[in-house]
């Protein structure tokens, strides 16, 4: 067996056959029991027990969850970024990326174009862009929450405790910040200036305000190592979060990690089966990610313990701009058309649309 520490690019040193301890692990991990860090590292280590870990995900999410898939209005509303994350191609050094900003009346409008569709999540994401200060963001969700019912959730990076608990007190539900990786040292490595004690801190400033808290990492970081994602699904599990995306790490051609090779999705299948075992009432995402790396990404994913799908409904001619990782699958067709096509794929899958907000434990 390869040892967990030991790095393959992409695969983070996986193992080709089931070890002993792999029964005994996984048995553990359907039946609710609290596994060690070695454990999770050996479920997501092997390739021969893909199909089992998968099945046994699927099995704990239709228990906890019923056959659900709930949809999640992406608006993508800037892509300035103040930060320099050497994964991103929203990093601030990145001079060649065109950026926007969507004012606040047409995030607003987007947001209720996708509540008369029947979404009942949107989720507001943007680069860590100062420009939208705390009150024009409290504003949007105000007026997004004073002329619809959905849920708003937020993901604006990191920013101080008294800006969430403003949007908090805007009537904002959720919050998704991604811990990226909880190894210490390749966290400051991506993100220059900034430790992962910050953003650990941003996460229980979330979790202290009362909003249900999304988080996540990317699988195939360079130098990753399978312990290091064990660290990372255990960080989940002990937080607790409410949500979690887990997708594979693609390569910007204009950041310094032009030259890695992208996460494998095998992989990433494996975490993401892992992390609703260890958290089997949280919504996790059939990533955008995982649909770009492979056709059949989110299918894949859906089988693997995730019921959540962020279909993207930026206006198109922003949304090409929102280029964070190359290749990013679009949408085709506009708003409607487009939530029919995730509708078909998801009754494809045997699995219905959620209806209502989709809130943790609701
Ligand atoms: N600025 C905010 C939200 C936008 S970035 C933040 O950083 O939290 C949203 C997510 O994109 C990040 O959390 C990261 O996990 C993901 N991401 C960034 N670069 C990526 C890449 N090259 N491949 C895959 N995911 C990436
Ligand atoms: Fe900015 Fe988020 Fe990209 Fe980092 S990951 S550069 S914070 S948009």
């Amino acid at each position: 067996m390869t040892s967990t520490s030991e790095h393959i690019p992409g695969s983070a040193g996986v193992s080709p056959a089931s070890p002993p301890e792999y029964d005994r692990a996984l048995a553990r991990a359907e039946a609710g029991e609290r596994l060690e860090r070695r454990e999770i590292a050996s479920l997501i280590g092997c390739a021969a027990g893909q199909e089992r870990l998968l099945a046994a995900a699927d099995r704990v999410r239709q228990r906890a969850l019923g056959p659900a898939v709930h949809l999640r209005a992406l608006v993508e509303f800037s892509n300035h970024c103040r930060q320099d994350c050497a994964y991103c191609g929203l990093r601030a050094g990145n001079a060649t990326l065109p950026r926007y900003r969507m004012a606040p009346q047409q995030v607003v409008d987007t947001a209720l174009a996708a509540a008369r569709l029947g979404y009942g999540t949107c989720v507001l994401q943007s680069g860590e862009d100062p420009a939208y200060d705390a009150q024009t963001v409290a504003g949007i969700v105000r007026a997004i929450k004073a002329q619809s019912e959905m849920a708003v959730t937020l993901s604006l990076g990191e920013r101080p405790e008294a800006d969430y608990a403003a949007w908090r007190e805007a009537g904002a539900d959720r919050y998704l910040l991604k811990i990226e990786t909880t190894d210490p040292a390749l966290f400051a490595r991506l993100r220059p200036g900034r430790t992962l004690q910050q953003r650990v801190a941003c996460l229980q400033a979330l979790g202290r305000l009362g909003y249900q808290v999304g988080s996540g990492f990317m699988v195939g970081l360079p130098a990753q190592s399978l312990d290091s994602l064990a660290g990372d699904l255990a960080f989940l599990r002990d937080l607790p979060c409410h949500m979690a995306g887990i997708g594979p790490f693609i390569p910007h051609p204009q950041t310094p990690l032009a030259g890695e090779p992208s996460g494998d999705l095998d992989l990433v299948l494996r975490c993401l089966a892992v992390a609703r075992l260890l958290l089997p009432p949280a919504h996790l995402a059939a990533t955008t990610a995982s649909a770009t790396l492979h056709p059949q990404g989110r299918q894949r994913a859906l089988a693997a313990g995730a019921d959540v799908i962020m279909p993207n409904v930026t206006p198109e001619h922003y949304r090409v701009h929102y280029e964070i990782y190359p290749g990013k699958i679009a949408p085709r067709g506009d708003m409607p058309s487009y939530r029919r096509q995730i509708e078909a794929l998801i009754v494809g899958e045997g699995r219905t649309v959620g209806q209502g907000r989709g809130d943790y434990g609701g």
